[in-house]
């Protein structure tokens, strides 16, 4: 039950901030009422400032996989903030951030820092249009991958939440060069390229989508979209920006086994500080300023603070890794979503739901999930009912039914088997 001062505050916010936010999906317009403030995180806790406590799933949408305030990661931040907050010149972190990314990415072979994940993904699509000499770029229907221009075709949740197909403001131009196709779709990827093959730059796909909720590809989906770009000399981008380091320490790409030309990255790199990130192969890469003539750059890229933050975690994902934290983190996440589809079928509502490695999707669906339609066929009303009961059990699910649920590594049995309980007494309510 979202609290008084979060009330106040959030009147507040309003009259100085645009919807009283500064990223629309935490306006809470999926679910309707007002959203929680934060006052302080603790590991797999969320604390508001009306003194409530939450099991957090949101994680911050993604980055925090080793939950709120990990003590390594503050105490990393902290004696690197004391040492300067930003030089304009390189740093030795910065190269250890690589050298770790290019170790454990299958496909990287050189990377490039950014600030988020949208300016990986844009720079990614320029980098690509300029190896290939062509404009077009295709991606699925429902993927988010980011607020840049070309992005904001049947994007996904975060738009679609707001009733709002596409963006005004974003020409015509621009979004004609972005061609989209279903989400696990390879006959009408092959359709697409059978008519326009010779005009595309790159598919740039979330390879596990996380943005019409958790969405797992098909068998063979990843193969056959690989195995098309490359018979048509476009590029294939895997925007790991969500699945890096969660769905496995390798990404997508190494769970699946399908390597892409280039990878975008952000999220659990920055362990909650702004990190983006974008690499491949050598000989692409080499094409980005200063070694080459396609131009990105920024201020922040690579900060000293967020570097150290995202090093920290990664070197602690290699390790935990290696004990079967990310089995552990799945089987966390479907032991939700069994618990959610059997608590839904005792009370007579239709519920499915996915969960690989560190991230899972509840749906009040009976069927298949595979693409936006069959997604956004969920009864989504419904869910906001399940989101605000299980708020007021102490449990901080997305905000939207069209978003991913975010396990952490310091989830633990204690706060699974209480989400669990606390489901078998939300959802009776709502039935
Ligand atoms: N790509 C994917 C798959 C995402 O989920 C997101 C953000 O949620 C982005 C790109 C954009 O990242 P950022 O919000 O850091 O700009």
């Amino acid at each position: 039950m979202v609290g008084e001062r979060s009330k106040q505050a959030f009147e507040r916010a309003k009259r100085v901030l645009v919807g009283g936010v500064n990223s629309p999906v935490r306006a809470f317009r999926a679910v309707g009422g007002t959203p929680y403030f934060a006052d302080r995180g603790e590991g797999p806790y969320l604390y508001d400032i009306d003194g409530h406590r939450y099991i957090d799933y949101l994680m911050s949408w993604g980055p925090l996989i080793w939950g709120h305030a990990h003590p390594d990661i503050v105490r990393a931040i902290a004696e690197t903030a004391a040492r300067g907050t930003s030089f304009g010149v390189p740093t030795e972190l910065e190269t250890e951030m690589a050298e770790e990314i290019v170790e454990l990415v299958p496909s990287v072979e050189k990377v490039r820092m950014v600030s988020s994940g949208t300016e990986a993904t844009m720079s990614a699509i320029r980098l690509a249009r300029a190896a290939t000499g062509r404009t077009a770029i295709v991606k699925c229907i429902g993927c988010y991958h980011g607020h840049a221009d070309s992005f904001l075709v049947k994007a996904g949740s975060g738009v679609a939440a707001l009733g709002l197909p596409d963006s005004p403001g974003v020409p015509q131009s621009v979004a004609e060069r972005t061609l989209t196709v279903p989400y696990n779709d390879a006959d009408a990827m092959e359709k697409l390229f059978a008519d326009r093959g010779d005009e595309i730059a790159a598919v740039i796909l979330e390879p596990v989508a996380g943005n019409m909720g958790c969405v797992l590809p098909l068998p063979g989906y990843l193969e056959a979209v690989r195995e098309i770009t490359r018979r048509y000399g476009s590029l294939l981008i895997f925007d790991e920006v969500i699945t890096g380091f969660r769905v496995g320490l390798g990404g997508a790409q190494a769970r699946f086994g399908v390597l892409p030309d280039l990878t975008t990255f952000g999220k659990v790199i920055g362990a909650g500080l702004p990190v983006g990130a974008y690499g491949g192969r050598k000989d692409l890469m080499a094409l980005v300023a200063p070694e080459g003539p396609v131009y990105q750059a920024g201020t922040l890229s690579g900060n000293p603070l967020a570097m150290a933050a995202g090093l920290t975690s990664l070197r602690m994902l290699k390790r935990a890794a290696t004990e079967g934290a990310y089995d552990r983190l799945e089987s966390y996440g479907r032991r939700l979503v069994e618990a959610f589809c059997q608590t839904a079928s005792h009370c007579g509502l239709p519920a499915t739901g996915h969960a690989i490695g560190g991230m899972f999707g509840l749906f009040f669906h009976s069927g298949p999930i595979v693409d936006f339609e069959t997604a956004k066929a969920c009864d989504q009303a419904l869910y906001a009912d399940f989101f605000h009961e299980m708020l007021a059990e102490g449990v901080a699910f997305a905000p939207a039914q069209l978003e991913s649920g975010f396990m952490s590594m310091v989830h633990g049995e204690a706060e699974i088997e209480k989400t669990i309980e606390a489901m078998e007494r939300a959802i009776p309510r709502i039935a």
